[in-house]
Formats: structure tokens, sequence, C-alpha cells
């Protein structure tokens, strides 16, 4: 009796439209299993058992660099040209000279890159290469990035920059120095200063040259830093420490670096300050 109001039950919880319902879609689905399981097309084998077929001779072609490869030096973008263009601003504010008579007059910065370009020798910018070269070398062996925060200056912002005197005929107007420190190693410019030594020990071409892998120390008293700067024949490094060379682009407060070319390895010849090379050796915008 039990077991009849069970079954009763259970036809009452599965009514027959939905059976209809279930089965038409086990139906459905196994069509869609037979569609899939069609044989697939197949092409008739035409060779012979015994036939070989060799590959084809595969030459390694390597592939050309991309436009960003071949520009870091280390870990960090190489230091080119670019990064010593001169650092004058369009507006920066009127600033006042004082004349060696006490004369006074206006000083005004320069454009910056926008308005002039680097020196320009045999009619090509130019910065001179071994400064990259040490530069790079810097960054390449301390794994660390170098900031250089002065490289050419035009005379309007070499004047605007540092008025006084002793700056009126330096080598940043030729784009034969230029001024940096390497970050993280900011308090410890000594050893910048040797990896710059060593470059001269290290470089194939100096090889047997002593008067370039010989260095001195310039003991005489008529420069602006404290620490007598090291020279060979082809630069001269200067260390100014946090109270000196404070100029407009070396506002920061580290001591830096200064490196001057004294010689022009490529065109042999001395590398000496002009008015003529300073004032007109640059092309206006
Ligand atoms: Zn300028």
């Amino acid at each position: 009796m039990g077991g009849t109001q069970k079954c009763k039950g259970r036809n009452q919880r599965w009514p027959y439209s939905l059976l209809v319902a279930l089965l038409a879609m086990a139906q459905l689905s196994c069509g869609r299993g037979e569609r899939l399981k069609a044989p697939a097309l197949a092409s008739p084998i035409t060779r012979r058992s015994d036939e070989v077929t060799l590959p084809a001779q595969h030459r390694l072609r390597h592939r050309a660099a991309y436009p960003w490869e071949g520009v870091y030096s280390g870990s960090h973008l190489k230091i080119t040209k670019e990064h010593l263009r001169c650092r004058g601003a369009r507006h920066a504010p009127l600033k006042e000279g004082v004349g060696e008579d006490g004369a006074k007059f206006a000083l005004f910065d320069c454009g910056g890159p926008r308005s002039h370009s680097l020196p320009c020798r045999e009619g090509k910018e130019e910065v001179y290469p071994i400064l990259l070269e040490l530069l790079n070398w810097v960054q390449d062996k301390s794994g660390k990035r170098v900031i250089v925060t002065c490289g050419h200056r035009c005379p309007a912002h070499n004047t605007y920059s540092d008025p006084t005197t002793f700056n009126q005929t330096s080598k940043h107007l030729i784009g034969a120095e230029v001024d940096f420190y390497v970050q993280g190693l900011e308090r410890q410019p000594e050893e910048v200063v040797a990896l710059l030594l060593r470059y001269y020990e290290a470089t194939p071409w100096y090889s047997g040259k002593s008067a370039y892998q010989t260095f001195h120390r310039y003991e005489k008293e008529d420069t602006n830093v404290s620490i007598p700067p090291w020279y060979n024949k082809e630069v001269f490094i200067k260390l100014y420490q946090p109270n000196e060379g404070r100029d407009l682009d070396n506002t920061h407060p580290y001591p830096y670096l200064s490196i001057q070319v004294r010689y022009d390895r490529a065109r042999e010849c001395p590398v000496t300050y002009t008015w003529k090379e300073a004032f007109r050796g640059y092309r206006r915008g």
C-alpha cells in the first residue's frame, strides 16, 4: 500500500511533458555527436615508401638590432652629445651683472637647445669624443648612472650661470668640458676619479703611451679648487668640494667632477679656448 503511494508521488514530481523535453534534448545532443564524428578528408599518398625528402638547407641569419638596442652603457642609457647640450632657459629672469669698472648691466639667459646648436666642427655638431668615452666608461664599470650637470654652454648661458672673470674662458664654451656626478657615489668622488684613471690603463689604444697613462697632480694655486687636479696629456680632472664651483648648473649639494680636454687625439693638436670658437663656432636658431 505504502509502495503504491510512493510511485504515485514520483509521477507527480516528474510530469510527462518534462520527460518528453529531456528525451528531445538527449536526441539533439546525440545528433551533434554524430556530426563531430564525421570522417576527415584525406589526401592519397603519392610518394613511394623508399623515397626520402630532405629538409631544405637553412642558414642562420642574425636579426637586425632594434633601435633601442646598443644604446646602453652598463644598465643605463649611454651618454651621448645630447646630454651635453646647453641648459639655458628662455624664460629665466634677468639678472644683474657688475663689470670690472663697477658698472651694472643686465644678464639674460639663452633659449637652450632650441635656440642654438652644439659647437660645430667640420660642419657637424660635436663635443670632444673623449668626454663621452670617459662618462660611459664610468657608467659601465660602476653600474651607476652618470648625471651630467653641464656640458656645452653658449656665451649667454655661460655668463648668466657664472659671471666671474675666471669663467669667461671656460672650455664649456667650446664643448671641451663636462661637469658631472655619479648617482650612488655622490659622496665618493675619489672612487670615480680612480675609475677615470683606470680607463687609460685598460684601453688598448693607450697601451705603451706614457703621456696618456701617467697622471700628474696640478699643484699651482691658480685654479678654483682646493684639491689638486689630476692631468695627463689628454684631460684635466678637477674635483669640486660641496662649497666650491656652485654655479647655476651646479646647485646640487654634492661634490662633483669636471673633465676638460687638453689634447685632441684624433686631430693631434692641443685644445685651447678661443673667442672665435666660443662665439662663432655654433649655429644660432
Ligand atoms: Zn645656450
